[in-house]
């Protein structure tokens, strides 16, 4: 039994599909217009392990996730320059060249976490009409108004509008009105409101922006969203139009905590007040990455990329490993020691993936023994508990202990390993046994020699020598074993 905390109703819930075995998950794409930093990346690992964890619980899983390409404006509150275009003039270059740069950035990033590729990946600005299609729908409900800037969703019309922030409207608008980060246009009805399509501005050409029947513009983040998530999880759509009595309930949505309070309640606002329908059963938020006291973002200058870790010697999985350490709805401070001590997990973790492997090859269709069908049940309670990946690596290292201790078989241990590691994504399959290279056998050789007679000076001479190639020497009981340092 699967269990997750939904947001929504603020409490764990066992997981229960529409569709059978078959499960549609939508993940909220990053805004490409800078490169992701590791803050912002926690979150797509979090949703890597949801969906790796539905698809261990034998479900197929359809995920789906957007590229917003066009419409995050500076500012959440609809005011603002459009981050993309900004970035454009900036950088002297296209807003589309803009947008595809950080998209492959993006991606390349999740790759080097090994987080698994979605489904579909849908950006924005191919949406448009079905945008528009949508607005027009809203338009007729009696949801929108026209300011001089555009047309913004009036969510004082909204039902349960602040529901998923566990706010009512009233709160929410006092609650924003506090926070000194929305500044509330003079034309808008509530504080609350926000634009389903902006008009370009009279007195500068953008890039991006395209005809509909209110006026030249472009479409609002929050609808953009809404759009994807109907068109492909949602069935809403024939071709490019909006058919609202076809729109089906859609089963996950994740993002990040920030999410909550504008995004996702926007993207709820609209969809329920296009469809008469709920428009998703299960809400889950990841929490952020701390530095220095400081939530990691790109307004507080506080970023670190994956770039930045590779560049200290850091391999991105160690930090995947250092995000699983924490669960993913609490906050996780990052600190270079905090990373120096996951890469030191993650390798020796790998050390004893190694041994396993020159211990004995492994064999897929192995059958486990008692000790260890009960660890990796031990390991399906932890991970199907809301996700519990400090838990799950708890009973990894419990595996790794008793492998040690008791002796345990290696090609059985080296299976259940790997069937932890389809959750984890820690890239353990990609570390083989290669034999090693001749130069380091002649010095492997060398060196026992001078062991043998008791020369140390010169058998830590030769260590050195080995080390300084790439790989670690160990003495043990059972001889020398000689390894490449970075495994994976
Ligand atoms: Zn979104």
């Amino acid at each position: 039994m699967l269990n997750l905390y939904n947001t929504l109703t603020r409490k764990k819930e066992a997981f229960k599909p529409l569709k059978g075995r078959k499960v549609g998950l939508y993940t909220c794409g990053p805004t490409v217009y800078s490169y992701a930093h590791i803050g912002n990346l926690r979150t797509y690992v979090f949703e890597d392990i949801l969906k790796r964890t539905l698809l261990f619980n034998d479900y197929q899983v359809n995920h789906l996730m957007n590229i917003t390409d066009v419409g995050h404006l500076t500012s959440d509150a609809d005011t603002g320059e459009d981050k993309i275009e900004k970035t454009a003039k900036k950088e002297k270059k296209s807003a589309y060249q803009i947008a595809e740069f950080y998209t492959k950035a993006f991606l390349k990033d999740c790759e080097k976490l090994n987080i698994l590729p979605p489904n579909i990946i849908a950006p924005a600005t191919e949406y448009i009409k079905e945008n528009i299609s949508l607005i027009q729908v809203l338009e007729k409900k009696g949801y929108t108004y026209k300011t001089k800037d555009g047309i913004y969703f009036d969510t004082s019309k909204s039902k349960d509008y602040g529901k998923l922030a566990n706010m009512d409207f009233d709160k929410l608008n006092k609650t924003l009105k506090a926070g000194a980060r929305i500044e509330l246009s003079p034309e808008k009805r509530n504080i609350t409101d926000f634009s389903l399509w902006k008009f370009s501005s009279p007195n500068e050409k953008r890039q991006m922006e395209w005809p509909s029947p209110w006026g030249t513009g472009f479409p609002g983040w929050h609808i953009e969203c809404a759009v994807i998530n109907l068109k492909y999880l949602g069935n809403a759509f024939k071709n490019e139009t909006f058919i609202p009595e076809q729109a089906e309930t859609i089963d996950i949505h994740a993002g990040g905590s920030d999410l909550i309070p504008i995004h996702h309640t926007n993207e709820i606002a609209q969809v329920e007040a296009a469809t008469g329908k709920k428009f998703v059963n299960y809400w889950l938020h990841g929490e952020f990455l701390i530095l220095k006291d400081l939530r990691m973002g790109k307004s507080t200058g506080n970023v670190i990329l994956i770039d930045d870790l590779e560049k200290k010697g850091y391999s991105p999985l160690s930090y995947r490993y250092l995000v699983l350490n924490a669960h993913y709805r609490k906050p996780l401070e990052f600190s270079w020691q905090a990373l120096n001590n996951a890469q030191q997990g993650l390798n020796d973790i790998s050390n004893f993936i190694y041994h396993c492997l020159l211990k004995a090859k492994p064999n897929s269709s192995i059958k486990l023994s008692p000790v260890l069908i009960d660890m990796q049940k031990e390991f399906k309670k932890a991970i199907n508990d809301d996700l519990n990946t400090p838990q799950a690596l708890a009973v990894f290292w419990k595996l790794i202990k008793k492998y040690y201790k008791e002796k345990l078989d290696p090609k059985q241990t080296y299976q259940l390993a790997s069937i932890f590691d389809t959750i984890l994504g820690l890239g353990l399959d990609k570390i083989k046994v290669f034999p090693l290279p001749q130069e380091i056998q002649l010095l492997n050789e060398k060196r026992e020699k001078m062991r043998k007679s008791a020369k140390w000076t010169e058998a830590d001479k030769i260590r050195k020598e080995i080390e300084a190639l790439g790989f670690s020497v160990n003495d043990t009981k059972e001889g020398t074993i000689i390894q490449p340092k970075n495994k994976i």
